[in-house]
């Protein structure tokens, strides 16, 4: 939970321990609430000019001596405290969630959640509103051609274990990012003013006047000096083949029901924590809202053949199904499994997050037929797709590979594949492209390419190679030197 910067130390305590006991208890809290606010008077002394305490209404003086006016419903309720520590218990709350949409850029959210408030005609609520209009009528309309769309795959937790100098190690040091590099380049993007959005920010199916529905490009507003960027990150799987190599083993909440991951280290001694992009970005957006717009954070990309977020729910692992596959360790705790996974799914939604196929196979849908394309999308939707909190509309080609060049897609052309992909559901499609934006709006797609900043992309521009990362990040400060050098595209 976001704290309210401006509000005091002991406010916060007030506060806390009002939320840690329920709303149920409010009654018995008020009791306790009063005896702290009758000590923080006395301590208060001096400072406070308690004018009168009616009963409906209390007066506390402000800065300037005038008296301050809390609307009064239930007299026994309103305590006049000290300027910062004012605010009538029950419109705090109110103030707090509005204040978050407001730093999300939801202005709209934030005057709606205030019209709302239990006392509307308080000062608090009404300059808070007055605030927001303010703040909205002065956004700036955002380029829409030129979003920039970053991404990771897995992040490196133990660099002597994962890049190791094997096949496997050096194409691990090429494709992946380190927890360091991470947390280095979201503070980059940070400071630089850049805002995480979804693609459904950037355009949405919209159902036309006759009835039809077409792609239709958004317009997103932000302050001065704020830019959107799409982040996502691939294989969020935890491979079998990736097991004890210095990753995280899988998504898991913790006793708060925040998403961690769970991590075993060389000694085998497994732990829960932030080692990997979901909790380190969730950590870094409950500190920072203002990196995330309307709440919005990464699209996780994932495949189907091992399961998903590090559980073998594949019907590939399923003793009982006669897709078993013998090469694979039997699941027999499946059923719980794929529970879990639901359970995760709709906390990765709620916590911001939107999903991606990234295929079943992680297959090339440049090179394979249609029919290899077909089978292997009814696979994901059977294994992945019925995992998922909604319908999942978004592809993210594996190797970037794309059904098409350039052109937009057309019906009838791509062999076919554009057709069939957008008759089960695909509307957003991302390819890789290191460009700083390549967009395309089509009338019932956005396509968008996507850079990567992994191991071999931040050699390149630390090794002066080549620059394609100085419009967003200083690579010089993210270069993880644990890495093994050079890093060259295994
Ligand atoms: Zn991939």
């Amino acid at each position: 939970m976001m704290e309210q910067k401006d509000v005091r130390e002991e406010n916060k305590s007030i506060n806390n321990h009002y939320k840690s006991r329920g709303r149920k208890k409010k009654g018995f809290n008020f009791y306790i609430l009063a005896v702290i606010v009758l000590l923080g008077l006395i301590l208060a002394g001096g400072r406070f000019a308690l004018m009168y305490f009616g009963n409906k209404t209390a007066y506390a003086t402000d800065k300037d001596g005038n008296p301050i006016k809390f609307g009064g419903k239930s007299s026994d309720k309103e305590s006049a405290v000290e300027e910062t520590d004012n605010i009538p218990e029950e419109i705090k709350e109110t103030l707090d969630t509005a204040k978050k949409q407001a730093m999300q850029y939801d202005y709209d959210a934030a005057i709606a959640t205030l019209n709302e408030a239990s006392i509307p005609d308080s000062p608090y609520i009404v300059s808070a509103i007055k605030e927001y209009e303010e703040i909205k009528a002065n956004l700036i309309p955002v380029n829409m051609d030129d979003i920039t769309h970053v991404f990771f795959h897995t992040l490196v937790v133990d660099v002597k274990r994962a890049l190791t100098d094997t096949h496997q190690g050096r194409q691990w040091n090429s494709v992946m990012t380190t927890i360091p590099e991470f947390k280095e380049i979201i503070k980059q993007l940070y400071e630089r003013g850049y805002v995480m959005v979804h693609l459904h920010d950037i355009a949405g199916m919209e159902e036309q006047d006759d009835g039809s529905f077409k792609m239709v490009k958004k317009q997103i507003m932000l302050p001065e000096g704020k830019i959107p960027f799409v982040m996502s990150q691939d294989d969020v799987n935890y491979y079998v083949y990736m097991e004890n190599h210095g990753f995280a083993d899988r998504i898991v909440l913790d006793e708060n029901g925040k998403l961690k991951t769970r991590y075993t280290d060389a000694q085998g001694n497994v732990s829960v924590g932030n080692y990997d992009l979901i909790p380190i970005l969730d950590e870094f957006v409950e500190e920072h809202p203002d990196f995330s717009y309307h709440g919005h954070k990464a699209i996780i990309a994932l495949t189907g053949y091992d399961g998903v977020l590090g559980y073998r729910t594949d019907e590939t692992f399923d003793p009982n199904s006669p897709a078993f596959d013998s090469k694979n360790a039997p699941n027999h705790n499946i059923e719980e499994d794929i529970e879990r996974v639901r359970t995760l799914t709709s906390a990765l939604k709620q916590a911001g997050y939107e999903f991606a196929s990234h295929s079943w196979g992680h297959i090339s849908f440049k090179s394979r037929s249609l029919e290899d394309i077909q089978r292997d999308t009814d696979k994901w939707i059977r294994n992945v797709g019925h995992l998922l909190p909604e319908p999942c509309d978004t592809l993210i080609y594996p190797f970037g590979a794309d059904i098409g060049d350039w052109n937009p897609y057309q019906a009838g052309h791509q062999e076919g594949k554009f057709d069939y992909l957008e008759s089960v559901g695909f509307r957003y499609f991302c390819n890789v492209d290191s460009k700083r934006a390549w967009m395309q709006y089509g009338d019932n797609y956005l396509r968008q390419g996507r850079r990567n900043l992994d191991g071999y992309r931040l050699f390149e521009s630390y090794s002066e190679r080549a620059d394609r990362l100085s419009d967003i990040i200083d690579v010089k400060k993210v270069f993880d030197t644990d890495r093994p050098t050079p890093v060259d595209w295994e």
